[in-house]
């Protein structure tokens, strides 16, 4: 069951008509479905039954706070990059114990904020950054719980952007040195090292990567526990991919089965840090066509949302499903729908076959749930659009669309001018 379907010709998320809310709020606009994130979360939540687990969202695909209220009302928690992460998390009502601190660049403050917050663990991702925990931890007089992200040097084959877990990434620690790290680990007072964590990339859509890494980490596991360490989390990381175009990406239920085959007999508590699984299809964007256009080699269609709305067309080439918000559009045309941003990137689809829209026409840009409005940017001055969530009959604006005043928020004309 999909939940953003056709009534009588009109695109409707769930029970409420997608034009019905854009004549209200206007455009452009992202609209989320509830139910979609609930099936999304819960699929991935029951495809771990019977084995202790925890579902930490990647903050990161679509940080609203209604979003992370969601999950976090079906048991979920968080994986975090940053101290505003950590904000927006609590804010919302996480549980600390179910947050996890990912990136390459934490400062000093970021430490701090995430150990008086009580987080679960740090997912480490160098020898410096071990040290620094170690110190931030000790100045405050607690222990820091911390995991050591390897790069298993595993291919995702998936787009080289969204290639993490490589050697030559910038991410992780490399797995032939994560022993000596581990060692070193022990020797640092204020550490309580509980975890193996490992991200490979985003968007795969072929379960052996996530096998091929497993079974390199079981080694090292093995290894740490030689050491006399008591591990006790295995964090897999994210990376499920979803269906854009043509892409046939395993089913939750087929990853998980394929994890538990690999992990069962370690007596690992499993961490898991989905985003765009969770999110991706739960969302579209919704624009407004300001003009058609027939250029001398291929027409355009210009719309009020650019890439500074949506930036995955622009920045990896990404498909985006297009459907019309009301059908009435007389047959199709091949065109670029582009923005009004002052770049030659500035495309949401290139030389396709898209309906005949016409000057006034909503034009909906499918699967836009993840790294949709947490990319997006003010751009060419461009206030940031309003994201609704609908739940069954009902929707509620969940973030206002920024008005012009916002853009200039925080900035001071130099008294020497
Ligand atoms: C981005 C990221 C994720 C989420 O990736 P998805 O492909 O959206 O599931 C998980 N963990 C880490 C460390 C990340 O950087």
């Amino acid at each position: 069951m999909h939940y953003f379907q056709y009534k009588d010709e009109q695109l409707h998320a769930e029970e409420v008509s997608i034009k019905d809310i854009v004549e209200r709020v206007g455009t452009p606009a992202y609209i989320y479905s509830h139910a979609t994130l609930e099936r999304h979360f819960k699929a991935m939540d029951d495809a771990f039954a019977g084995t202790p687990h925890t579902i930490c969202y990647s903050v990161k695909a679509n940080s609203s706070l209604g979003v992370l209220k969601t999950f976090i009302n079906l048991g979920g928690g968080v994986d975090i990059v940053s101290g505003g992460e950590l904000y927006r998390a609590l804010a919302a009502g996480v549980d600390p114990k179910k947050v996890v601190y990912s990136g390459v660049g934490k400062r000093d403050d970021e430490i701090a904020y995430a150990l008086d917050s009580g987080i679960l663990l740090f997912n480490v991702e160098s020898e410096q950054e071990l040290d620094r925990i170690d110190m931030v931890a000790g100045h405050l007089g607690k222990k820091a719980g911390i995991a050591l992200r390897v790069n298993p040097d595993v291919d995702p084959e998936t787009h080289p952007y969204i290639t993490t877990g490589l050697k030559k990434a910038k991410f992780g620690i490399n797995i032939e040195r994560a022993l000596e790290q581990y060692a070193r680990a022990k020797t640092l007072q204020n550490l309580e090292i509980i975890g193996v964590d490992c991200h490979i990339g985003s968007q795969l859509t072929k379960v052996s990567p996530f096998v091929d890494t497993i079974k390199k980490l079981k080694r090292l596991v093995a290894g740490v526990r030689e050491m006399g360490i008591d591990l006790k989390y295995l964090d897999l990381g994210g990376g499920l991919g979803i269906q854009y175009n043509d892409e046939v990406p395993p089913l939750p239920s087929e990853y998980g089965k394929a994890i538990l085959e690999e992990t069962k007999d370690l007596g690992l508590h499993l961490l898991f840090e989905p985003g765009r699984n969770l999110v991706g299809n739960a969302g579209i964007l919704v624009a407004k066509c300001l003009f058609t256009k027939k250029g001398d080699e291929k027409d355009f269609i210009i719309i009020d949302a650019g890439m500074n709305d949506l930036a995955r067309p622009a920045l990896y080439g990404s498909f985006h499903g297009v459907q019309p918000v009301v059908k009435d559009q007389e047959g199709t045309v091949v065109a670029d729908i582009v923005g009004p941003i002052c770049e030659s990137g500035d495309f949401l689809v290139k030389e396709r076959e898209v309906p005949n829209f016409k000057q006034g026409d909503f034009v909906a840009f499918m699967s836009a749930g993840a790294y949709g409005f947490t990319m997006s940017s003010n751009y060419n001055s461009r206030p940031r659009v309003p994201e609704i969530m609908v739940k069954g009959d009902r929707y509620e604006v969940i973030r206002e669309r920024e008005k012009v005043e916002d853009l200039i928020k925080g900035e001071h004309l130099p008294s020497f001018l």
